[in-house]
């Protein structure tokens, strides 16, 4: 009777996941999808507490009481800016369970004989993921946090050496299925996939890192699925599918929308000669204008169409209220306003969408790339917030430039250009921008919020 409620319980929970995924490919439904997918959760959690397998429940509230202690301060004041690294870290604790589950399965079939071939399967697969997910993860996490150097580190056969590393994890795999009892086999995966995780991510460098970060939620995914068989536990499977399935898809989509090919991602050391501070100038000559807030300000109230290009700048400076202010003063003049959205602005997918929403204002504002960049050419101004690759025409026009391929927005094709940074900073790829010396670009320096505070003030006079 409880084993029937519970495969009940789980059943919904999955409805609701499966529905809470397709709720979030909107902007409009996104919410409603995230407060199903906790609840679904919730339903999961609750089911799994009455299982008549579980012995005693004091360890279980020590790992609730803990769990929320450290979630909850990550989850409320983690800055948005920094949420690639928190992913990353989350996912370093999903593993370790995952992994710490398949060892406890492992020593207590050891223990009590009871090892079956299928089983073994499950565990290795659940321990050689898991244990991969959470170096790869930790690192990824010091590379975001720049705890560790951003820059790929790369050495001579690093690919086949990774590649060899990761088919002896596989050897082992298959040697324990085949003689379960053989422990040395089992410690050999556990630790070759604590080994992959960190020479993996060794090579990628911190540009890629989000790509990395889907990448490895995917490998979490797999690690659950293979936990789902080992305690024949039907939420994890189709949970752990889900998630790997969904982390290889956003992989595959941040991949595209880079113009990077998945396998360049992870093979290709993008960054290494061409990141950082030495990074080429890539022939851009000229200089760049700069201009008063005052002036900038004129320029947009007398607009008849304003397309406002956010970008990560717009994210550090936390300036998504003052946008939407400036958009509300400049359509109060009739001007037509419009926001561009880049499907990698920002450092996590969505970045700009989330923002903007959090400040209210209406997705119909809101275009996507292919949607918008038609437009530009009709727009007075382009006001660019703290984007810089994004924008950059290098993209287009240089072949020898490490984002050459990448769509990017029409942003040059705007009869003005108004870009809004601190400084000459670049991008997140380390490349210069030909837009900001282009005789239609005019330079508003400073902080992106500081700066849309003086143009509101100014529009107001206008
Ligand atoms: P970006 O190329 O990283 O440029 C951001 C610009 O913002 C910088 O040039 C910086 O110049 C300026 N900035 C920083 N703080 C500012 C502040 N407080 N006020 C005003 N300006 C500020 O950003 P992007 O155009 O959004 O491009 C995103 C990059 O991240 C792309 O290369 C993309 O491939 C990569 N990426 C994104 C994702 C994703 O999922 N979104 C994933 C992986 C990689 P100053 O220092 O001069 O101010």
């Amino acid at each position: 009777m409880i084993a029937t409620g519970i495969q009940i319980a789980y059943l919904s929970s999955a409805a609701l996941f499966v529905l809470a995924l397709r709720a979030l490919g909107q902007p409009t439904t996104a919410r409603r999808g995230m407060q199903m997918a906790a609840f679904g959760m919730l339903v999961a959690v609750c089911a799994t507490l009455v299982d008549q397998r579980i012995v005693s429940y004091e360890w279980l509230i020590v790992g609730l009481v803990a769990g929320g202690l450290i979630g909850y301060p990550l989850g409320m004041w983690v800055p948005m800016t920094a949420m690639p690294q928190r992913i990353a870290f989350s996912h370093a604790f999903g593993a370790l369970a995952a992994t710490l589950v398949g060892v406890g399965e492992y020593l207590h079939g050891f223990h009590e004989e009871t090892l079956s071939h299928g089983q073994t399967v499950a565990l290795g697969f659940e321990v050689f993921f898991g244990a991969l997910t959470v170096t790869g993860s930790l690192m990824a996490f010091g590379k975001l946090q720049e705890l560790l150097p951003g820059a790929p580190i790369t050495f001579r056969g690093q690919n086949v050496f990774n590649l060899a590393l990761f088919a002896a994890g596989v050897v082992c795999l298959v040697w324990l299925v085949v003689s379960p009892y053989d422990t040395a086999f089992f410690i050999a995966i556990l630790a070759i996939g604590l080994a992959v995780g960190v020479l993996m991510v060794l090579p990628i460098g911190g540009a890629d890192m989000p790509v990395v970060v889907s990448l490895l939620n995917s490998y979490a995914g797999l690690a659950a699925v293979a936990t789902g068989f080992a305690l024949d536990n039907n939420i994890l499977i189709v949970v752990g599918a889900l998630d790997g399935a969904s982390g290889f898809i956003l992989s595959m989509a941040m991949s595209k929308a880079m113009n990077r090919s998945f396998a360049n991602v992870l093979f290709g050391a993008f960054g290494a000669e061409t990141g950082g501070a030495d990074a080429a100038q890539d022939g851009v000559a000229g200089e760049m204008m700069p201009i008063d807030a005052d002036d900038a300000a004129l320029r947009l109230a007398f607009a008849r169409r304003v397309i406002i290009v956010p970008g990560y700048g717009l994210a550090v400076a936390q300036a998504q209220h003052q946008v939407r202010e400036l958009a509300d003063l400049l359509e109060k003049r009739d001007v037509d306003v419009r926001f561009a959205i880049h499907p990698v602005a920002g450092r996590m997918p969505g970045h700009m969408n989330v923002l903007l929403a959090e400040a209210g204002i209406s997705y119909d504002k809101l275009f996507d790339m292919e949607d918008i960049n038609e437009r530009f050419s009709d727009a007075d101004v382009a006001l660019v917030i703290g984007a810089n690759d994004v924008v950059n025409p290098a993209a287009r026009t240089n072949r020898s430039s490490p984002i050459y391929g990448m769509p990017i927005l029409n942003v040059q094709d705007a009869k003005s250009v108004i870009v809004l940074k601190r400084g000459r900073g670049k991008g997140f790829s380390g490349v210069e921008n030909e837009l900001f010396v282009s005789p239609k670009t005019s330079m508003l320096f400073g902080d992106a919020k500081q700066s849309i505070n003086k143009l509101c003030a100014e529009v107001k006079q206008a």
